[in-house]
C-alpha cells in the first residue's frame, strides 16, 4: 500500500498534544495515525504545525472585485452610514459601474482575487455575478471562465445574481435564465430590494421557478438594510419548506436580524433550522450583522464570508478567511478560546455545511481539502492570519498555483 500524498507530523484540532500523519489516496484521506510508514509519491513535513480543513468562503461578489476606484466613495459611505438606512440608494449608486461591464476586464480582476484565494488556502467560494439588464451576462461569463481555469485549486460556485431586483428591473429574470443555460451553478436573488412585500414574494417565486426548472440551489441576499420590519428572510424560509428545497438554500447578510424583536428572532431561528438553510454573515462589511453566535448555538448552519474585495461596498479584503475570522472576533466579541474554535468552524466545516459541500471534515474517508497553517494552534492562526505553508485541494498540493 502507498499514498499519493503523506502529511507527516501534523497537529490537528483534535490531537493538540500528539502529532499524527495523514495519508491521502485518490483525493481522499485514507489514514490518520501516528507513525505511518507507507511509501508516498510526495510527502509534506508539517513539523508540528496545525493541519485543518481548508477555508471556505460562503459569499463573495467576485464580479465586482477591484472596482472601487471605478465607482468612487459615494456608494460606500451611503451603504455604511446612518445605520444602513441608505443601503438601497448605495446599490443604485454602485450600479453605475455596470454600464462599463465587459468580460475582458472583469476576468483580469477575478484572476487576481482567485489567486489570492489559493495563496490563503481558500478552496471553496460561492461567487456572485451580477446578472441584470445593466451587467447582462458579462460577469457570469467571466466567473464561469475562471471556474474552469481554477477548477483544480478552487471550487467556484457561480451564482447568477439579479442585484437590482427582478420586479424593479424588468428583463433581469431572462438574464438569470440565460445564465443557467450558460452553466451558472446557483440561482441568486435579493428580494428585500423590491418596493413592496408583494413584489418581494414575486421575486422569490420567480427565482424559485428557475431553480426548480434547472434543478439548482438558491442563494439570496436577505433583509440587508437597517429596517427591523424587513420580512424577506421569513418569506424565503417558508418558500423553501413549501417547495421541499431543504438543504439547498443559502441566505446572505440578513443584517436586519440584529434589529428584529427577540420573539420574532427566535421564530426565525427555528424556521431556518427546519428549512436547513445555511446563513453567511460578513460583519466586517457593514455596521449591522446577523446574530452569528445565537444561530450557531441554535444549530443553524452559519458561516462567515469575505463578501467584497475593494468594491463599492468595502475597500479591503484578500480572500483570507482567518483574517475575516479575526475581524469577526472583534465585531462579534468572540474572543475566548472556545469562541475562537467556533470562529474557526465558521470558516471551515460550517462554511462547507452551509454550501452543501459533502465529506469535508478532516477524517478518514473524507475528501482531502487541507491546509498546513503557519501556526501551531487556532489561536495563533487567527492572531497572525498568515498564508498557510501548504494548501491541498482534492488530495493534490496546489500551494502557490
Ligand atoms: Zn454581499
Amino acid at each position: 500500500m502507498s499514498f499519493d500524498l503523506l502529511i507527516k507530523n501534523a497537529r490537528t484540532r483534535n490531537s493538540i498534544e500528539k502529532l499524527v500523519d495523514i495519508g491521502i489516496e485518490d483525493g481522499r484521506i485514507s489514514r490518520i495515525a501516528a507513525g505511518l510508514n507507507e511509501k508516498a509519491d510526495s510527502t509534506i513535513d508539517a513539523d508540528g504545525k496545525l493541519v485543518t480543513e481548508s477555508y471556505v468562503n460562503g459569499h463573495l461578489h467576485l464580479c465586482k472585485v477591484y472596482t472601487l476606484t471605478m465607482v468612487g466613495q459615494e456608494a460606500l459611505t451611503t451603504y455604511q452610514g446612518g445605520s444602513m438606512g441608505g443601503a438601497m440608494t448605495a446599490i443604485e449608486l454602485a450600479a453605475k459601474v455596470k454600464e462599463e461591464y465587459d468580460e475582458s476586464w472583469i476576468i483580469e480582476n477575478v484572476r487576481r482575487a482567485v489567486k489570492l484565494a489559493v495563496k490563503f488556502g481558500n478552496t471553496h467560494i460561492r461567487a456572485f455575478a451580477d446578472t441584470d439588464t445593466k451587467a447582462k451576462l458579462e460577469g457570469v461569463k467571466a466567473l464561469i471562465k475562471a471556474r474552469e481555469e481554477f477548477k483544480d485549486s478552487v471550487e467556484l460556485q457561480v451564482v447568477a445574481f439579479p442585484q437590482d431586483g427582478v420586479v424593479r428591473d424588468p428583463g433581469a429574470e431572462d438574464y438569470v435564465r440565460e445564465a443557467m443555460e450558460l452553466g451558472a451553478d446557483v440561482v441568486g436573488g435579493i428580494p428585500w430590494i423590491e418596493f413592496t412585500d408583494e413584489d418581494s414574494q414575486t421575486h422569490i417565486d420567480l427565482m424559485f421557478n428557475l431553480a426548480k426548472k434547472y434543478d439548482r440551489d438558491v442563494s439570496m441576499l436577505i433583509d440587508d438594510a437597517g429596517d427591523p420590519g424587513l420580512r424577506t428572510l421569513e418569506m424565503l424560509t417558508v418558500k423553501t419548506i413549501k417547495e421541499g428545497w431543504q438543504g439547498r438554500v443559502m441566505v446572505h447578510h440578513a443584517r436586519a436580524m440584529q434589529l428584529y424583536p427577540e420573539p420574532y428572532f427566535r421564530k426565525i431561528a427555528a424556521l431556518l433550522k427546519q428549512a436547513e438553510i445555511g446563513i453567511v454573515s460578513d460583519p466586517q462589511t457593514g455596521p449591522l450583522h446577523a446574530r452569528v453566535r445565537d444561530l450557531y448555538d441554535g444549530g443553524v448552519a452559519v458561516a462567515l464570508g469575505q463578501d467584497d474585495i475593494a468594491d463599492a461596498y468595502y475597500p479591503f479584503g484578500r480572500n483570507n478567511m482567518p483574517e475575516v475570522a479575526f475581524l469577526a472576533a472583534h465585531l462579534l466579541w468572540m474572543t475566548t478560546f472556545e469562541e475562537m474554535e467556533i470562529l474557526y468552524d465558521l470558516i471551515t466545516v460550517n462554511g462547507a455545511r452551509a454550501m452543501g459541500i459533502k465529506d469535508f471534515d478532516l477524517k478518514e474517508g473524507n475528501k482531502a481539502n487541507l491546509v498546513v497553517a503557519n501556526a501551531r494552534s487556532v489561536w495563533e492562526t487567527l492572531t497572525n492570519h498568515e498564508a498557510p505553508l501548504h494548501v491541498v485541494k482534492d488530495g493534490k498540493e496546489v500551494t502557490g498555483r
